[in-house]
C-alpha cells in the first residue's frame, strides 16, 4: 500500500533560515539544469539568466510559502452575545498551484459557520485560506484542510461550511484547453448537514448572492 501522503506535504519539517537558504540554492541550481535540459541556453540568454532565481523565489516566498511556515496564529473571541446565525465570509481570494502540473489554481472561498463558544476575526478566515492554499494542492484537499482548521479553532461550533470555486490553469491552458471551466468543491458539517435545518440552504443563498 502506498503511504497516504497529502498533496503538497513537505518532507522538510521545520527549517532554520540557513537550511531554507540551502534549499533555495539547490532548487535554483536544479531549475537551471531543468531549463537547460529543455534546450534553452539559460547561461547566455539575457532574459533567462536570472529565471531560476526568480522562479525559486516565487515558489518559496509566494506561491508555495505555506510549505515553510506554520499555520498563522489565530486569536478567537468569546461568542459573548450568543449569536446563533450564520457568520459568512465570501470572495476570499486564493492562489495555489496544482500538484499534478504545477500550474496555477485561482479562485474564491466562501465560508459559513455557526458559532458555539468562540468566534474568530474575519480577516483570520482569509489568512487560514491563504496559508492552506500556498502549497502544491488539489482543490479537494484544500477544501478539507480549510474545513479541518476551522473545526479545530471554532470550539463547540454548530457547523462549518466551506465552498470553493476555482479555475485550474492546467485545464485551461493544456490538455482539453477549456478556459471557461471552473471547479466547485464543498465540505459541510454540523447543522449544514441536517436535512431538517435551513442552514445549508441559507449558506448556498449567501454564496450565490456573493459569487464572483
Ligand atoms: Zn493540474
Amino acid at each position: 500500500m502506498e503511504k497516504n501522503i497529502l498533496s503538497g506535504q513537505s518532507f522538510l519539517g521545520k527549517l532554520t533560515d540557513e537550511e531554507i537558504e540551502k534549499r533555495r540554492d539547490s532548487a535554483e541550481y536544479h531549475f537551471r539544469e531543468f531549463l537547460y535540459a529543455l534546450g534553452y541556453d539559460v547561461h547566455n540568454d539575457p532574459n533567462m539568466k536570472e529565471t531560476p532565481r526568480r522562479v525559486t523565489k516565487m515558489y518559496m516566498k509566494e506561491l508555495f510559502s505555506g510549505t515553510y511556515q506554520p499555520c498563522p496564529k489565530i486569536t478567537t473571541f468569546p461568542n459573548s452575545g450568543n449569536y446563533s446565525g450564520i457568520v459568512f465570509e465570501g470572495g476570499i481570494k486564493i492562489i495555489s498551484g496544482c500538484s499534478h502540473h504545477f500550474m496555477p489554481i485561482i479562485g474564491y472561498v466562501y465560508i459559513g459557520y455557526i458559532a458555539g463558544d468562540t468566534i474568530i476575526g474575519l480577516s483570520k478566515l482569509n489568512r487560514i485560506c491563504q496559508w492552506v492554499a500556498s502549497r502544491p494542492s488539489l482543490q479537494e484537499e484544500m477544501t478539507t484542510k480549510i474545513h479541518e482548521e476551522l473545526e479545530k479553532i471554532l470550539q463547540n461550533n454548530k457547523g462549518v461550511a466551506v465552498y470553493i470555486k476555482a479555475s485550474h490553469l492546467c485545464v485551461q491552458a493544456r490538455g482539453v484547453k477549456d478556459y471557461d471551466t471552473s471547479m466547485i468543491t464543498s465540505k459541510l458539517s454540523g447543522v449544514f448537514l441536517d436535512k431538517e435545518d435551513t442552514a445549508k440552504e441559507e449558506f448556498l443563498q449567501m454564496v450565490n448572492s456573493f459569487k464572483k
